[in-house]
């Protein structure tokens, strides 16, 4: 086969959702937002349309032809753990078609849940949707509506308004969580607490695993 025509097919199977570039996947316990000590399998997905200065998962920004993966041989290694959770995350795994993925897991009985800035539509099926929105670049307005969890990374005091602003557009069954961005914890944790004491719609929302060192 012609490398070209290799190529040619490769992205088109990307298209298809049948292969996605994955940076790595692990199995370990969720360790922020509503489903926080849950044993999930962690599926992260390279590429992002965002960039945030604050990101600690920038090696996932750029894919690598060699990171690109078949379908089938992921869920079979999300099939041996025996878990029942898998979270698709990033990156921004919303810049890919999810569909065939999410099909085959949930042909196992395995629910899926992704964690996105929603700046792109979500098609595939999704069992929960933590809708995290970035400054960088705004949440498309039709993810709103399918967020189940929005968990807005608290960097400075202005940031409670901005997560209001996201709120707003959020159906009343979305759980709401703060959760202070690491290097900020000691600085904004008061704040946190104060604002989430006068509006109890919010949660607090904790990276527990780095607490605990796991992944
Ligand atoms: Fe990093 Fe996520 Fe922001 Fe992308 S959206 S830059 S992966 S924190």
């Amino acid at each position: 086969m012609q490398v070209e025509t290799y190529i040619k097919l490769e992205e088109a199977i990307l298209l298809e959702g049948e292969m996605l570039p994955v940076m790595e996947h692990f199995y370990t316990l969720q360790g922020e937002g509503a489903w926080t000590g849950t044993a999930s399998y962690f599926i992260r997905l390279a590429g992002c349309d965002v960039g945030c200065h604050w990101c600690d998962v920038k090696e996932s920004w750029t894919v690598q032809e060699k990171q690109i993966m078949p379908i089938q041989a992921l869920v079979e290694h999300v099939l041996e753990t025996g878990c029942k959770h898998v979270v698709i995350t990033g990156g921004e795994p919303s810049l890919y078609n999810l569909n065939f993925l999410v099909d085959q897991l949930h042909a196992h009985d395995i629910a899926v849940h992704i964690e996105t800035a929603g700046t792109n539509p979500l098609t595939a099926s999704l069992d929960w949707v933590c809708l995290s929105p970035k400054k960088f670049k705004r949440p498309i307005p039709e993810v709103y509506p399918l967020a189940d969890e929005l968990k807005v990374v608290v960097f400075n005091k202005h940031d409670f308004k901005w997560a209001e602003e996201h709120a707003v557009h959020c159906p009343e069954k979305t759980r709401l969580f703060l959760q202070p961005e690491w290097s900020k914890m000691d600085k904004m944790m008061p704040l946190i607490l104060t604002y989430i004491l006068e509006n109890p719609r919010w949660s607090l929302s904790l990276q527990t695993h780095k607490w605990i060192h796991i992944p």
